[in-house]
């Protein structure tokens, strides 16, 4: 693989999921945003531009980060304890999170940033090479980097190894499910519960990423949710408890969700790191409103970053942060009293 840096040495790919318009316009299908774009503009994200009244991906086989990390580091607790997984991740986002922990990438276009130039195979075999169990998709918004992340994870899936995304869920029904065909699990970021805090704070909407949560959950793709708790912007814990209510009631009590500690980033350094308190206040409120797997993050220790059984109470997974030491399961169930844990585990 080489460094990039050159913008002229960018070969893009056509997309999949676009239409075209009158005088050689078009629009992209690939989320909530449905830019339409002008001929030799770009889209919101900046990685799609239409050449010719066609749109195309500037960042297919660009990526500007590919990383070997601990599966529970995405958060994936449920799937693959101990094992690691390949990420791939480019520049830019159809977000404007002002917290965004990656905003050094997802904030950034392309020609910001040094590239690698790399074949879907080429990603898929190199982690193989490492020893990954898992391909995955991450750090900034996959979405942006659609038709890329679809064609390393048919590669990956050729070579017997799971597909995993990271987002924050705002894919359009249409490439979401032919997407979820060649994905293992997914992991999606509810970053609050007001249509107010996603406006105001993601530049973003709630509305499409709960459909999402509901679409994923009517497959078979394993899915886990997870929500940063930011002091003062969407602790609220009646926001919290209504959340909590929407995920049993829309996806199931044995849904895996994660609260994740909020550390000073990007935009909003300014504000302090989430008490745990705070954090263990929200877990109650899940326990109360009856979510099975209710887990604490970026709290390295804590006993909320293992799992236990819902039904006798006894460790199964036991973690530290991003890392398993301990995995208790016998035939994805627990051994003591017989109960199913749901996830991918062998
Ligand atoms: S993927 Fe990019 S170009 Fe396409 S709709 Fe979303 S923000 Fe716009």
């Amino acid at each position: 693989m080489q460094s990039l840096g050159d913008p002229a040495k960018v070969s893009p790919r056509e997309i999949r999921f676009y239409r075209p318009l009158a005088e050689k316009a078009a629009q992209c299908g690939v989320c909530f945003r449905r830019c339409v774009i002008k001929e030799g503009r770009l889209g919101f994200c900046n990685n799609v531009k239409n050449v010719g009244g066609r749109l195309y991906s500037l960042v297919y086989g660009h990526p500007c980060a590919l990383n070997v990390d601990p599966i529970e580091k995405e958060p994936l607790f449920h799937m693959l304890p101990g094992s690691t997984i390949f990420c791939s991740a480019t520049a830019g986002c159809n977000f404007r999170c002002q917290f965004c922990q990656n905003w050094e990438i997802s904030q950034r276009t392309m020609w910001e940033l040094i590239n690698f130039d790399v074949s879907p195979g080429e990603v898929a075999q190199r982690a193989v090479e490492e020893g990954c169990r898992a391909v995955s998709f991450t750090y900034n918004d996959p979405i942006v980097f659609y038709d890329f992340m679809y064609d390393v994870a048919v590669q990956a899936r050729q070579r017997g190894l799971r597909a995993i995304f990271h987002t924050n869920g705002t894919l359009n029904r249409e490439p979401l499910l032919a997407l979820l065909e060649v994905m293992d699990a997914a992991v999606i970021d509810l970053k609050g519960f007001t249509t107010k805090f996603y406006r105001r704070y993601c530049g973003g909407e709630l509305i499409p990423v709960l459909d999402t949560l509901v679409r994923i959950r009517e497959t078979g793709v394993h899915l886990e949710v997870v929500n940063l708790v930011i002091p003062t912007l969407n602790d609220d814990l009646d926001e919290i408890r209504q959340m909590c209510r929407w995920i049993r009631g829309n996806l199931g009590d044995d849904v895996p969700l994660h609260f994740i500690r909020f550390f000073p980033a990007y935009k909003l350094h300014r504000l302090p790191p989430t008490p745990v308190e705070t954090l263990e206040a929200a877990v109650q409120i899940a326990d109360e409103e009856g979510l099975k797997f209710v887990y604490i993050g970026n709290v390295p220790g804590h006993r909320r970053n293992s799992t236990f059984c819902p039904r006798c109470g006894k460790l199964l997974v036991e973690r530290m942060h991003f890392f398993t030491l301990r995995v208790n399961l016998k035939e994805g169930k627990c051994p003591y009293c017989g109960e199913p844990i749901p996830g991918i585990w062998a």
